[in-house]
């Protein structure tokens, strides 16, 4: 893949970060062949949270860190700025893969999680905009007004109570957000809002106080036990983490490990306080509406809408480009659902446009683990969750290598393994026909008022 090597285009990578303080310029690469205590590829959120962990609970171990960019490159420094307690496989998915017991301590670890994250944030001095509002995910027909009472039946048949999870009323939901056509809704007090960017670049110079080595612009190029392969030199370690999530395919031997599926976001300028008192979203909640193509979005810090929703396609051999994070035809949908959920938004510019790749299992389950034999770890397939999952991993990650015996090591989703996805051309078909059926699936039902049976039989699929 094609670098970049400048401060500008890294600007470019999105609205946060265009607006994170502080230089961008990529630091030294990997000088030559260097030993180590723990060697990770990729300073993303994954990797640096392992880092962080590692360099407090011991500091003195030797962990280096290879990023083919910056600190925050990848879906890190871009995403909606959810720091949610949402995991990727469903509670009745995990209770069917480890137990009911299980998959309720995977959902309490995610929403302790949240809050240490915060509190990391907080103890670091990083300003990531942070705002504990929860999420209020709106209903807006009768069939999301379905999914949102199957949703609350499921979380209360796990012990989840109103606290965790609550249905709303059309006026309680518009309390929230006075968006258009609200027939109900959830809400959930586990999510905050925060400004991405701002976490990451923050945590990296975190990690390195605690001296840990990031060396940017240096591509791994092979990932084997005891050794991560660079251009510019070898690291020797005991310990080698995979924290490439979305880039994964790249790696020798991974091709069909994890996909890259797009993720597309807007943000416009900020609007007045006058049209916020019209909106709502009072405290920061995020919010989306519960139709089938995932749309996610935020009132940020000075104001403005930043707004994301699948939709991009999928590319051959999970190919990563700069150039597949720009699809007009995905901006503008955006652009108009945004405006026909809160048409107080006028016409407000939009001054941003982004995207980039999150990185799916194709059994759609996150999963962290360590290799003991090998020495080698890893970490993803977050679906687009991974903000305060990552955080989770990091700590996993940690507690393995340091051989600690704590609770995250009993969690389901521990040396979980997806089976593989399957081999192009059929991966390619699948997946696009995949996200053209659910498009298809939510036109349908907002013009019919039912529920498409091509959305489930193509989610079956995609194994969701
Ligand atoms: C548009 C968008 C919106 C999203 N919104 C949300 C949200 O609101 N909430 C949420 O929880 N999650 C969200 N996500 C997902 C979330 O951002 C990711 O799950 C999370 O950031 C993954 O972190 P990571 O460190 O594993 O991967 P990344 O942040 O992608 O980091 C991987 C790093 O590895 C580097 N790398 C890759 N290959 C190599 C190599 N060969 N050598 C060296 N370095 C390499 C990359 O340059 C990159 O910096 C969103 C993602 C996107 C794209």
């Amino acid at each position: 893949m094609e670098r970049m090597v400048t401060e500008q285009p890294y600007r470019s990578l999105s609205f946060w970060m265009d607006t994170v303080p502080g230089p961008l310029d990529p630091a030294g690469p990997l000088p030559g062949d260097v030993q180590a205590d723990v060697a990770i590829a990729g300073a993303g959120l994954t990797g640096l949270w392992t880092a962080y962990y590692l360099a407090s609970a011991q500091p003195g171990l030797r962990v280096v860190v290879c990023e083919r960019e910056i600190a925050g490159f990848g879906a890190s420094g871009r995403n909606g700025g959810w720091c949610s307690a949402e995991f990727p496989a469903s509670l009745a998915k995990l209770a069917r893969m480890a137990g009911k017991d299980a998959a309720v301590a995977m959902y309490r670890a995610m929403q302790a999680t949240v809050d240490e994250v915060g509190k990391v944030a907080a103890a670091e001095g990083i300003d990531c905009h942070w705002a504990k509002g929860g999420t209020v995910e709106l209903a807006r027909s009768a069939t999301q007004a379905e999914r949102a009472r199957d949703e609350v039946a499921e979380a209360r048949e796990f012990g989840f109570g109103d606290d965790d999870l609550r249905l709303l009323t059309a006026d309680e939901a518009r309390g929230f957000a006075a968006a258009t056509r609200v027939a109900g809704g959830t809400y959930t007090p586990h999510c905050a809002a925060i400004h991405p960017a701002r976490l990451v670049r923050g945590l990296a110079e975190a990690v390195r106080r605690r001296g840990v080595k990031i060396f940017e612009g240096t591509e791994v190029t092979e990932i084997v036990p005891g050794r991560l392969r660079t251009a510019t030199g070898t690291v020797r370690a005991d310990y080698v983490i995979r924290a490439t999530e979305g880039y994964t395919a790249a790696l020798p031997g991974l091709r069909r490990a994890i996909v890259p599926v797009y993720s597309l976001m807007i943000a416009t300028e900020p609007l007045r306080d006058s049209v916020w008192e019209q909106i709502g979203l009072a405290g920061r909640p995020t919010f989306g509406d519960r139709r089938h193509l995932i749309i996610y979005g935020q009132r940020t810090a000075d104001g403005r809408f930043a707004f994301g929703g699948r939709g991009a396609p999928y590319h051959l051999g999970s190919a990563v480009r700069p150039s597949f994070d720009r699809v007009p035809a995905v901006f503008g949908a955006l652009h108009q659902i945004l405006c026909d959920l809160f048409p107080q938004m006028g016409d407000a510019a939009i001054t941003h446009t982004w995207g980039g790749p999150v990185g799916i299992a194709r059994d759609w389950c996150a999963s962290v683990g360590l290799d003991r034999a090998t020495g080698l770890g890893w970490a993803g397939g977050y679906v687009g969750k991974g903000v305060a999952t990552t955080n989770l991993a990091g700590r996993t990650l940690a507690d393995f290598i340091l051989g600690a015996d704590s609770d995250l090591a009993r969690l389901p989703w521990v040396n979980h393994r997806s089976p593989r996805w399957e081999a192009e051309p059929l991966r390619w078909l699948g997946i696009n026909a995949g996200i053209q059926a659910t498009n298809w699936a939510d036109r349908r039902e907002a013009r019919t008022g039912k529920q498409s049976l091509a959305a489930q039989v193509m989610s079956r699929f995609l194994g969701h």
